[in-house]
């Protein structure tokens, strides 16, 4: 791939258009609709498609992986509730754009990517464009247990079933975002941390992500 960082008013335009799009859709967080107007999604694609970068798809990323639907980086980032300062935990780390929505929300993110091709992208994309995460390369669908307990900790990738071992590494208060279902559709759940034995487990839409490979996945 070929990446060019050259942001054009045709580009910025195409951003706000995507901006206003979702609002119709129902984002309504300010704050994600603002991270989602600033992060330069064309930059993830190669010049040839940089007219579908801000439509609102799913667009293959190279290695039969993809970079997500902006509904979807909206919908899970919304419901994360981020905090300036949250320590935030991102399993399947893709392209890097919803890393990039996170940092912009003001969370400090450990990032986690399996497949190293992408991993080896990332840790060179983002720090170029400026921003700044904690990239890890591995199997995250058993969290990253050095680093815990994380604020906030956000799947994008479907799952079978909620690693258990995910939630012991969140803060008590904290929120888990992940979706989960077969490998057709996936319902997002949220889980809120309540008290440390104490989970409040909400079942939202229906989304179809890639699936979540690993120890505690498919
Ligand atoms: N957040 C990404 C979405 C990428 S798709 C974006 O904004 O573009 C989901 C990603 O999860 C894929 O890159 C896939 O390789 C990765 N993945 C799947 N299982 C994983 C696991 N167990 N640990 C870490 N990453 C995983």
């Amino acid at each position: 791939m070929a990446y060019k960082f050259v942001d054009n008013y045709r580009e910025r335009g195409a951003r706000k258009k995507l901006v206003e799009h979702l609002k119709g859709r129902g984002i309504e967080d300010q704050k994600v609709l603002e991270a989602i107007g600033k992060v330069p999604r064309h930059f993830f694609f190669d010049e040839t498609f940089w007219n579908q970068a801000y439509r609102d798809i799913a667009f293959p990323i190279g290695d039969g992986q993809t970079i997500s639907q902006p509904y979807t980086v909206a919908y899970q980032s919304e419901l994360l509730h981020v905090k300036k300062g949250d320590k935030v935990l991102e399993i399947g780390t893709g392209s890097g754009y919803q890393t990039c929505i996170l940092l912009e929300l003001g969370a400090e993110v450990y990032t986690i990517e399996r497949q190293e091709s992408l991993y080896q992208r990332t840790i060179q994309v983002l720090p170029y464009m400026g921003y700044k995460a904690k990239f890890f390369l591995g199997d995250g669908s058993k969290g990253i247990a050095e680093h815990a307990p994380y604020d906030k900790i956000i799947v994008t990738a479907g799952a079978p079933f909620v690693p258990e071992i995910m939630l012991k590494q969140l803060k008590v208060g904290g929120i888990f975002v992940i979706p989960v279902g077969d490998e057709k559709s996936q319902k997002m759940v949220t889980i809120i941390r309540v008290g440390e034995n104490d989970f409040d487990r909400i079942e939202l839409d229906t989304f179809r992500f890639v699936p979540l490979v690993g120890d505690q996945a498919w």
